[in-house]
C-alpha cells in the first residue's frame, strides 16, 4: 500500500466531472509531488443553486473518470454525511483519518477560490491544507486580494497556471440538454455513462 504523506483534496459537484477537472488535478499532483488525490463530489454545494445529478451518479462519474489512474482515488466522503457539504469538516476528518503527519493540499481553481471569503471558516481551512489554486480561463485571479480577506492564505497558497482548458459542467449540460457534442472534453466512459442513464436530457 501507498504511504500517504502528502495528500490531494479535490471537491466539486462534478455534475458530470470533465477534463478540465482531470487536467488541473494532474498539475496540482505533479507539482506538489502528491502520493494521492482524493475526488470528493460534494453532497449539495451550499453556495450552488439549479437541479444536480443524483449524487450516485456523480460518485459512479468520478469513479469512471479516475479508472487506470491508482493516485486518484474517489471519495464519497461528503455523501455519507448530511449535505449541505463544508470543506472545512472534510479537511478535519482526512486529518483525523489520515493522522498528524500527512500534509493535506486543498486543490480548486480560480472561480472557486475567489469565493473562499464566502466559505465555511476560511482561516481554518488554511490552517488545516495548503491551498493549491489553479488558473480557469475567464477567471482572473488576484491572490492579494485573496490574502487580505483571509490572511491565513498567506504562506499557505500555491498558485499554478495548469493547462487553462476552458471547459465546464454548466456548459456541458447545456450541450447534453440541446443536443450539440461533448466529446473529447470529458472520458469516453463518463460520456457513455451519462448516454446510458440520459442524464442532462430535457425532458419531452
Ligand atoms: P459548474 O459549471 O456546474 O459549476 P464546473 O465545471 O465549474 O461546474 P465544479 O464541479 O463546479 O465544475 O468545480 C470543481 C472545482 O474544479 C472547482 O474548484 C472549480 O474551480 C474547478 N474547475 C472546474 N473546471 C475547471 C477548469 N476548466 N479549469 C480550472 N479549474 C476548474
Ligand atoms: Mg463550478
Amino acid at each position: 500500500m501507498t504511504t500517504v504523506r502528502r495528500l490531494g483534496i479535490y471537491g466539486g459537484t462534478f455534475d458530470p466531472i470533465h477534463f478540465g477537472h482531470l487536467a488541473i488535478v494532474e498539475e496540482a499532483r505533479w507539482f506538489c509531488r502528491l502520493d494521492q488525490v482524493l475526488i470528493v463530489p460534494a453532497a449539495a454545494q451550499p453556495l450552488k443553486e439549479g437541479h444536480l445529478a443524483a449524487a450516485h451518479h456523480r460518485l459512479e462519474m468520478v469513479r469512471l473518470a479516475c479508472a487506470g489512474n491508482d493516485a486518484l482515488i474517489p471519495s464519497s466522503l461528503e455523501l455519507d454525511r448530511p449535505p449541505p457539504s463544508y470543506t472545512v469538516d472534510t479537511l478535519r476528518v482526512c486529518r483525523e483519518r489520515y493522522g498528524p503527519e500527512v500534509e493535506l493540499f486543498l486543490i480548486i481553481g480560480a472561480d472557486a477560490a475567489a469565493d473562499l471569503p464566502r466559505w465555511r471558516e476560511p482561516d481554518q481551512i488554511a490552517h488545516l491544507a495548503r491551498l493549491v489554486v489553479v488558473e480557469r480561463p475567464g477567471y482572473p485571479f488576484d491572490p492579494a486580494s485573496l490574502v487580505a480577506a483571509v490572511p491565513a492564505v498567506r504562506d499557505r497558497m500555491i498558485v499554478l497556471t495548469g493547462p487553462q482548458l476552458a471547459i465546464s459542467s454548466t456548459d456541458l449540460r447545456q450541450r447534453l440538454a440541446t443536443g450539440r457534442p461533448v466529446r473529447y472534453q470529458l472520458p469516453d466512459a463518463v460520456l457513455a455513462y451519462v448516454n446510458h442513464h440520459r442524464l442532462y436530457q430535457v425532458e419531452e
